[in-house]
């Protein structure tokens, strides 16, 4: 049941999101001096991408620096930005001696803290504890839902959910920063479930934009059994199978093709098993990454002389790149008062259309969470403080508000279950083509359709889980329509019908529209470094297995 009394809070700075980014980006807005409150779908601790289970972090040491920065910029094939590498690489390194400094414990080597990874329960913690430290209010188990725009169009707050009081919050504020992390489309990712874009609905009803969004498919090996836990270091050491025993190979030039297991996949079941681990090895790797190794103690398996079937499961933007389009150094967006960090924020820059896992994605969250925090601080106080007395709307439409007079509400479940459909299968998704992508986009205009209908909201989840099921509607459209529009092969983006990465297409493309889909492609004009782009084939979209 719902109850009538809202609660109304007001700050100077509002951060939405509970993981990495959003803690970096509360703490930066807070050490400005101005009152922060951060709400998080989840637990702020134990919610999202990064507490489930750790990363390891882009931060070399500063001889390394330019090293480092040079093959980011070749993984992004012509379209990341060297400066904006460079200046994520240097935040980082200055950033992770606060971590020690809050209470977090690195591993020693030689007396030395080696600052290379974290493990994510702990980190979350002490960022959640310092939180508390420097005054910020937490809201936890309180999604937020849609946007507050003050009469000039600047935001001025946010309103959501409190899932355990069973009311509605508003919070009214001088900025709002988003870092509520990417989407991974509800597809049981270890720690991704939180993730379902509404960031990106909200900055879009708002009049922000996207960008990238055609890099939104990535995905993540994980057993197939039982377990959705998609840490991929330990099957490095795995040797693949089908379903008769017979050995899959899978490389090129003695490394591992990246699109070997999709295109198994595709054929049929694979199986993994970690034979190729040395003793040294199993003991690193079981202690790094104890998490993938849960599944198999609980079902009695020995990864290392057993098979199991494995599979990939989708993580869309979580460590793919797409998300809000970033407009300046300090994360705003083109909405007044609007910042985005972390995976909620497209990570172009840092990852042009490739990954940013294994190391970027979490320096990106440090990084950007704290420009986005200063920038929105600052914003805050330049409009004084009669801020919040701003006459402000809430923005939110699609899966909030109808404007239908039937009776009847539309099915959530069954809309995200009709956008997994087209978004889980590696036929779809990993090797698109104009008519699959067509014929995808269709059947999500259609589900659009839906849920312009009434949402049901009768409970606090009712009306959460509408507004979700809208979001991930919302985001796969903006996604296949990006998709759609880039003609070429690139990075993660495969495209068969286009199989050649394009040196000529050397631009972002932005999107968004709610009802009409755009594109725009904004050319990126400053000199190639060092292009890694072929003018061959560059990702083997037909696996020879
Ligand atoms: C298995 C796995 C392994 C990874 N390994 C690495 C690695 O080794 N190195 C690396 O760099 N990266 C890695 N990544 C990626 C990395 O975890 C993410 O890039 C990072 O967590 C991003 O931080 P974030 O704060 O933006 O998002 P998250 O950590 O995902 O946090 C998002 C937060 O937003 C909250 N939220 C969502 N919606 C709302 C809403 N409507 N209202 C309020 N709050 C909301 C969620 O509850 C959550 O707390 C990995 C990811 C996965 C899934």
């Amino acid at each position: 049941m719902l109850t009538e009394n809202e609660l109304q809070l007001s700050a100077d700075v509002l951060v939405i999101g509970g993981g990495p980014a959003a803690a970096w980006a509360a703490w930066a807005a807070a050490s400005q001096g101005v009152k922060v409150i951060i709400a998080d779908k989840g637990f702020l601790g134990t919610s999202g991408a990064a507490a489930a289970s750790g990363n390891g972090i882009m931060t070399p040491s500063p001889e390394n620096w330019q090293k480092v920065a040079s093959e980011r910029y070749r993984v992004g094939k012509d379209l990341a930005n060297l400066r904006w590498i460079e200046r994520v690489i240097e935040k980082t390194w200055l950033s992770l001696p606060l971590v020690e400094k809050w209470g977090y414990r690195f591993p020693k080597e030689n007396g030395e803290s080696v600052r290379q990874s974290y493990y994510g329960p702990e980190y979350m913690r002490v960022l959640r504890k310092n939180l508390l430290r420097s005054g910020v209010q937490i809201l936890d188990q309180s999604p937020a839902l849609e946007l507050l725009l003050a009469e000039d169009g600047s935001v001025a707050g946010a309103r959501g959910v409190q899932r355990q009081h069973h009311r509605f919050y508003t919070v009214r504020a001088g900025a709002v920063v988003l870092a509520n992390g990417g989407c991974a489309f509800l597809s049981k990712a270890l720690g991704c479930n939180t993730n379902t874009g509404d960031g990106m609905l909200m900055a879009v009803e708002a009049g922000g934009e996207l960008s990238s969004m055609e890099a939104s498919n990535h995905y993540a090996i994980s057993t197939a059994f039982n377990a959705t836990v998609t840490r991929g270091v330990p099957f490095g050491w795995a040797s693949y199978t089908d379903e008769t025993g017979k050995d899959l190979g899978g490389y090129i030039d003695g490394r591992r093709d990246p699109a070997f297991l999709p295109n198994a996949l595709m054929k049929g079941s694979v199986y993994a098993r970690l034979d190729k681990a040395t003793d040294e090895v199993k003991a690193v790797i079981e202690k790094s990454h104890f998490i993938a190794f849960l599944p198999y103690k609980k079902a009695g398996i020995d990864p290392y002389t057993e098979r199991v079937p494995v599979t990939l499961i989708l993580e869309g933007t979580v460590r793919g790149t797409g998300g809000i389009r970033l407009v300046d150094d300090n994360c705003a967006t083109k909405v007044p008062g609007l910042y985005a960090a972390g995976d909620a924020a497209s990570r172009e820059f840092l990852a042009g259309l490739a990954s940013g896992g294994g190391g970027p994605n979490a320096a990106w969250a440090i990084s950007t969470g704290q420009w986005a925090g200063v920038g929105a601080a600052v914003f805050a106080k330049s409009l004084g403080a009669r801020a919040n007395e701003r006459v402000a709307r809430a923005a939110g439409q699609v899966g909030l508000r109808s404007n239908s007079f039937a009776s009847e509400t539309f099915d959530s479940d069954a809309i995200v279950r009709g956008v997994q459909a087209q978004m889980f299968p590696l036929e779809k998704n990993y090797l698109r083509s104009e008519q699959k992508l067509l014929d995808s986009l269709a059947k999500l205009e259609a589900l659009w359709q839906q849920v312009q209908g009434n949402p049901k909201q009768d409970t606090v989840r009712d009306i959460e889980f509408s507004r979700r099921a809208a979001a991930l509607t919302a985001v796969a459209r903006w996604a296949y329509f990006s998709a759609l529009h880039r003609t070429e092969t690139r990075s993660e983006h495969i495209r068969v019908d286009y199989p050649q990465t394009d040196r000529n297409q050397r631009y972002y493309q932005a999107t968004g529209g709610l009802d009409k889909l755009w594109v725009r492609r904004d050319w990126i004009t400053d000199t190639v470094t060092t292009s890694s782009v072929e003018t061959t084939p560059t990702t083997p979209v037909v696996s020879k297995l």
